[in-house]
């Protein structure tokens, strides 16, 4: 009684306590049926439902532009951003965007669009879901590493195990122990991204209504730019807006670091990003906005897939949480 009082309650007052502090959402992949990797459509409308009753969707740039002119943002004002731009956003989260009327940010990796690209963490996953083998001793970034490969959640542990080392990796590097990976798995990798993996076409990010959906890049071709030399960071950063600026018309402005977490995004980055001339670049961890946020490493919320979860943290449950603790903390010395 008092726990379903409490979990009544905390979302409500969670929200009004942290509604001055806006709240960028993080989205990836979206897909009509089960999929770990992929938001479902019907989960995504339930989100956008919740969010245009009890928030405000706005625009990142009009967000960006009140915080650099030292405007208040309205109270609970929730900016919606989609990592990447692949295929399955024009086919399910574009039509849920446009009957909510929700206004939100897709960052492209430029050349994904081109169709020849594999993103390098799917090209690990088709070979390993491809593969006719049940392990595999391999070598990644020359560490040993048995793979067990005997069932679908085996080779999504595996996914994960031989992605956290190749974050690791330089641009170079990383490729050569993907091809040697492909090898040692018998797995030849396609030219291009087949249906599941595959991008937005160019033609289909230059029909969507603008009015609706902005576009910022997420560089050329998705490295970890931690780990990126001085020549291939400002490319990747440079590039990648001038390449997106020429074929979609328009101003490109907003940029997202791939990967996003701390160790994928260092000085050099952060400065290559601001010599870009981006007004605003976001990072993939966090919470809600602070009042004046770092605006070359604004933070995301990542949008949980479980309903309850999404409302927790959107309403800024956990955050409330952190800040008691935080403060219970700082009172006990
Ligand atoms: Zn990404």
């Amino acid at each position: 009684m008092i726990i379903s009082l409490v979990k009544a309650t905390a979302g409500p007052v969670a929200r009004a306590l942290t509604g001055s502090a806006a709240r960028v959402l993080m989205y990836h992949r979206f897909s009509d049926g089960p999929d770990s990797r992929k938001l479902s459509v019907r989960l995504f409308e339930r989100h956008l439902e919740y969010l245009t009753r009890r928030f405000r969707v706005r625009r990142l740039g009009d967000v960006v532009a009140a915080l650099r002119e030292g405007r208040p943002l309205e109270d609970r004002t929730v900016v919606l951003t989609i990592d990447d731009g692949y295929a399955d956003f024009v086919t399910y989260a574009y039509p849920a965007l446009s009957r909510y009327e929700a206004p939100a940010t897709v960052f492209l990796v430029s050349r994904f669009l081109d169709g020849d690209l594999w993103l390098w963490f799917d090209a690990v996953h088709y070979m390993l879901t491809r593969t006719a083998a049940t392990s595999r001793d391999v070598y990644v970034g020359g560490e040993p590493l048995r793979l067990d490969l005997s069932s679908r959640d085996a080779r999504d542990r595996a996914w994960s195990t031989v992605g956290e080392r190749l974050l690791r990796l330089s641009t170079g590097d990383r490729a050569a122990a993907i091809a040697s990976l492909g090898a040692a798995l018998d797995v030849c990798l396609p030219q291009r991204p087949t249906e599941n993996y595959a991008a937005m076409t160019w033609d289909q990010a230059t029909q969507m209504d603008r009015a609706l959906i902005d576009f910022g890049s997420h560089t050329c071709t998705h490295p970890v730019l931690s780990r990126c030399g001085a020549a291939e960071l400002a490319y990747e950063v440079r590039e990648s807006r001038q390449l997106l600026a020429r074929r979609l018309g328009g101003v490109i402005d907003t940029f997202a670091y791939p990967h996003g977490e701390p160790a994928d995004v260092d000085a050099r980055a952060v400065e290559a990003v601001k010599s870009a001339g981006y007004a605003c670049a976001v990072v993939a961890v966090g919470g809600p906005l602070a009042r004046r946020p770092d605006l070359l490493q604004m933070e995301r919320v990542p949008a949980a897939t479980d309903l309850e979860q999404f409302r927790s943290t959107v309403n800024g449950v956990e955050f409330l949480a952190n800040k008691v603790r935080a403060w219970r903390q700082a009172a006990a010395f």
